[in-house]
């Protein structure tokens, strides 16, 4: 029996592969029979080794999405996804370091229809991301700059360093359009005399929309900031229903 599409594993190739920290590499992979996605969904990838062993991680697209956009579908079978290497992990060291311009990964989706922005959405859009949770909100921003979107957008995104930071440079382009706000959990940048520390309520008070402009608002980051940031913003006022989640927990099969 044919399996649905998005169920199907393909096969993609690594084309490049840069570093945008010294722990994390985006992977651009060209997916022959890839159909395109919406910004915030993500892939499953699977390795498996000559003796048969396989494992499979979940990776969201970093890449801008070419699904429900304003102007219909545009046609891509490249992708790119950011990985972050977590120590002593089995899946992230291979792919951010082992992994040469030239191999080949299965994959398969895009999976995920909640953790979805849709490119025609007129209202405002927050987004708040930890460390590697910024890179589904990455495709919102980048699907929103492809599609010349005016909705209103703000990110706050929660940081170890400056040295950890992604996108630096990539995001300052989309300032001031884009609302960005950064917390550093370790160490700021040099001359930064603000606050280091986590998410707090009053860090969120300040920084997003606020609950009666009904935003959109997207958290993805590690389970326990998700979980810290979304009762928070309940406690603030924010309608639940609005408050879409995404939690970059262990997936190892
Ligand atoms: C929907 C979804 C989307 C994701 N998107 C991304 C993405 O875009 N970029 C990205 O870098 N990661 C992403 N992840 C996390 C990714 O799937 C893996 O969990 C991560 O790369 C670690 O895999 P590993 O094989 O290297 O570590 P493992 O061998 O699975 O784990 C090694 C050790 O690290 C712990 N660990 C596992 N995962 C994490 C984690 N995420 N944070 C902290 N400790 C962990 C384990 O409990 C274990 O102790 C996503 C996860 C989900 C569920």
């Amino acid at each position: 029996m044919t399996e649905p599409y998005a169920l199907s594993w393909l096969v993609g190739t690594l084309v490049d592969r840069r570093f945008e920290t010294p722990s994390a590499a985006t992977l651009e992979l060209d997916v022959p029979g890839w159909r395109g996605a919406m910004a915030g969904q993500h892939v499953d990838v699977r390795l498996t080794a000559e003796d048969g062993y396989s494992t499979q991680r979940s990776y969201s697209l970093a890449s801008a999405g070419t699904m429900g956009l304003p102007g219909g579908p545009v046609t891509s079978e490249r992708i790119s996804l950011t990985v972050q290497v977590v120590d002593d992990g089995e899946v992230s060291p291979y792919l951010t370091q082992d992994l040469q311009v030239g191999d080949q990964i299965e994959l398969r989706g895009p999976v995920g229809n909640w953790f979805v922005w849709h490119a025609t959405d007129p209202h405002p859009v927050q987004l708040i991301g930890g460390g590697s949770g910024l890179v589904p909100l990455m495709s919102m921003l980048r699907t929103r700059r492809d599609v010349a979107s005016v909705s209103p957008f703000r990110l706050l995104v929660s940081v170890r360093t400056p040295g950890d930071a992604l996108y630096a440079d990539e995001l300052a382009t989309l300032e001031p359009g884009v609302a960005v706000t950064r917390v550093w959990t370790r160490t700021g940048p040099p001359g930064f005399l603000g606050p280091i520390g986590r998410v707090n309520a009053d860090i969120l008070r300040d920084a997003c929309f606020p609950p009666d402009l009904n935003a959109h608002v997207f958290v993805c980051g590690p389970t326990p900031f998700v979980e810290l940031v979304a009762d928070t913003l309940v406690d603030l006022g924010h309608d639940p229903d609005r408050i879409r989640t995404e939690r970059f927990g262990p997936t190892g099969a």
